[in-house]
């Protein structure tokens, strides 16, 4: 199984739209996925259609009660598809877990033991725009991060700060994470800067950005507001389109 997490603590840059519009393009080609919504604005679970006010369980009652992932997952949410939501009290764990031995290690276990159970091709985690130890939590459990980058001005801007605590992370808690992806997204070629800050990506991350970037497209924005991801909402978008470009990127590509 790859474990990824979309991961950048800058807001509204995509990460959520990638995360789950990716989960999609890969279930769609028969690929077993697992999506994880870490991030307490539960968007992603909103995306796919999850009704977050009237949720039984989520991940919050897998990091702060230790209920295990088969009560809380959501079974074929689509095709191929398992999802384990989030919702807004996941914004209280880090205060409820400040004081718990192994607090940066609760998800990874449980993770673990379910998948020794369970057999997924992707394991993808949508993070919150955070540093915090929900995140934290998320970059022990994987093996590799997506970086979702906006292509504006302030673009790169916090990544360094990112990159520190990645490298920490990986030496003093999970020694297989990397950065393995960047995804470009919102981009309009059209404009310089857009073009700009794509070859800064390109001199900076180098074959680590995907050559298949996320083109600003508003059908991704609509569809979140549906429940629907890109495919349901609208299959013939710019958004479908480079979303299905990217999974088969990334399939063609041996784990790196
Ligand atoms: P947060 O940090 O709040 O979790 P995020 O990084 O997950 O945000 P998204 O929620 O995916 O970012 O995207 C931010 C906003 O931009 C959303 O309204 C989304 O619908 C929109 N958006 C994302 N990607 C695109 C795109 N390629 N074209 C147009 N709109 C987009
Ligand atoms: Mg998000």
């Amino acid at each position: 199984m790859r474990r990824i997490a979309f991961a950048n603590q800058k807001g509204g840059v995509g990460k959520t739209t990638c995360c789950v519009n990716l989960a999609a393009a890969l279930a769609a080609v028969g690929k077993h996925i697992l999506l994880i919504d870490s991030d307490p604005q539960a968007n992603a679970s909103i995306h796919l259609g999850v009704d977050v006010n009237t949720l039984k369980n989520s991940l919050y009652d897998v990091l702060v009660a230790g209920i295990p992932i088969e009560k809380v997952l959501i079974k074929n949410i689509r095709e191929n598809l398992d999802c384990i939501p989030s919702s807004i009290d996941l914004s209280g764990a880090e205060v409820e877990l400040a004081n718990t031995v192994g607090r940066e290690l609760i998800l990874r276990n449980a993770i673990d033991t379910f998948a020794s159970k369970n057999s997924y091709d992707f394991l993808l985690i949508d993070c919150p725009p955070s540093l915090g130890l929900i995140s934290i939590n998320s970059f022990c459990a994987v093996d590799e991060i997506f970086l979702a980058v906006q292509t504006e001005f302030f673009a790169l801007q916090g990544i360094s700060k990112l990159m520190e605590i990645v490298s920490l992370v990986k030496r003093r808690l999970n020694p297989a994470l990397r950065i393995s992806g960047v995804i470009a997204t919102m981009v309009d070629t059209r404009t310089n800067l857009s073009r700009e800050v794509l070859q800064d990506l390109n001199n900076f991350f180098n074959e680590r950005l995907f050559k298949t970037t996320i083109r600003n497209n508003v059908r991704l924005a609509e569809a979140p507001g549906f429940g629907k991801t890109i495919f349901e909402y609208d299959p013939l978008s710019h958004g479908a389109q480079d979303f299905k470009s990217l999974a088969e990127e990334i399939l063609s590509k041996n784990n790196p």
